[in-house]
């Protein structure tokens, strides 16, 4: 099934469902249980054995999962959590929502947007709850530094794999490496059904944490109810409506079953890119050649050397060739809501970033002709 929805030539991005996957979404429909039951559970398992964690919580959006996680870790009212600025938003906005202050570590530079340990290690005080890592566009946040790090001063180590479902490091699945890692399937995400996310941990406690707190903080859902027929509940906490439902965990767990081939395209387009782009001057390319064998390749970000060029090479893109490009991302300290409430910070390297930074199209079914015109278009764009 190809998609019906027009735009740039080359998009950022575009979704491909396969039958299976419309198959699967009607059958649920059929099946007269609409909200979460049996295909959460069944997705649950597939999702925590592919990464080999104890626990998959679904939950409504990586947003969700990252508020469950901030909780588990313990974070209340005058907690910090020390974030990227080079990320999106949610992962601070969480942090707010239990009543902690997000505290934004720089990043390494260009040639690694990851949270630099060394800014974290620095901004670790007594009122510092746990540390959130990113992992990236799908490659890995310095997750065994910060592991250590965190382990020394007793902090939680949350992981933000919104990016990076099935990338690994050492072999192990990112998201495993923390307390809890909350992933995202958001409609633009490599694994996505709409609006929907999952926090995955080896923790017992925190699984049933996150369980209970994503329906109501009762003890037991209707699912459960309807099944084994114990007809009351208590609630037991402060809980929310963070489910997810079963017409979107049979979406997710049909396309898991095509992850593997998509991520393997993505890799070989993400290596194609950068031997192509090797050859081109005033640009420069994040990550190594290495790097991109274990990642979930979720986007492709690339720097220009003269930040003056940043936006008449966007524009050059769009007009002459049909390039949809973006923005990964404006750093969060300076947003509107962050100056107004925390005041004007600066994080040299973070913003340095946002100045010299375009993310150009990348999703499995990417053509060659199609990132030939992308390669075109940047090389004569910054020849012009
Ligand atoms: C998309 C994204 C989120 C939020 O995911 P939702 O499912 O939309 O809540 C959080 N962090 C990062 C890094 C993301 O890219």
């Amino acid at each position: 099934m190809t998609a019906t929805v027009t735009g740039p030539a080359v998009p950022l991005f575009d979704l491909a469902l396969r039958d299976a996957d419309t198959a699967a979404v009607a059958e649920v429909l059929r099946s007269g249980w609409l909200t979460i039951g049996p295909r959460v559970e069944a997705f649950e398992g597939a999702f925590a054995e592919h990464l080999g964690v104890r626990h998959a919580v679904t939950v409504s959006s990586c947003t969700a999962a990252l508020h469950l996680a901030y909780l588990a870790a313990g974070v209340g009212p005058g907690d910090e959590v020390i974030v990227p600025s080079i990320t999106f938003v949610a992962t601070a906005n969480a942090v707010l929502y239990c009543g902690g202050t997000p505290v934004f570590a720089d990043i390494r530079g260009r040639h690694d947007p990851g949270i630099d340990p060394e800014h974290v290690a620095a901004l670790i005080g007594p009122r510092t709850k746990a540390v959130c890592a990113v992992h990236f566009a799908g490659y890995p946040a310095g997750v065994d530094e910060l592991r250590a790090l965190c382990d020394r001063h007793g902090l939680a180590l949350i992981e933000d794999v919104a990016h990076a479902p099935f990338a690994t490091l050492h072999g192990r699945a990112l998201g495993s490496f923390g307390l809890a890692g909350a992933f995202s399937f958001f409609s633009n995400k490599i694994l996505s059904c709409g609006e929907g996310g999952l926090l995955a941990t080896d923790d017992d406690a925190v699984a049933v944490l996150a369980q209970r707190l994503r329906s109501q903080g009762m003890t037991s859902g209707s699912w459960s109810r309807h099944r084994r027929d114990n007809d009351s509940y208590d609630a037991v906490g402060l809980g929310f409506n963070h489910r997810l439902d079963d017409c979107r965990a049979a979406l997710l767990h049909s396309r898991l079953d095509g992850l593997a081939d998509d991520i393997a395209a993505r890799r070989d387009l993400v290596r194609r890119y950068r031997r192509l782009l090797a050859g081109v001057d005033g640009i420069g390319l994040p990550f190594t050649d290495a790097d991109v064998d274990t990642s979930s390749c979720y986007v492709m970000p690339i720097t220009v050397d003269d930040p003056e060029r940043q936006g008449p090479l966007r524009r050059h893109l769009r007009d002459r060739h049909g390039v949809q490009t973006s923005l990964f991302y404006p750093p969060i300290h300076r947003f509107t809501a962050y100056e107004e409430r925390f005041g004007v910070q600066s994080r040299p390297r973070s913003e340095d970033w946002a100045r010299a930074e375009l993310t150009i199209p990348l999703y499995g079914h990417l053509t060659h002709d199609q990132q030939d015109r992308v390669v075109e278009g940047i090389a004569t764009g910054l020849a012009s």
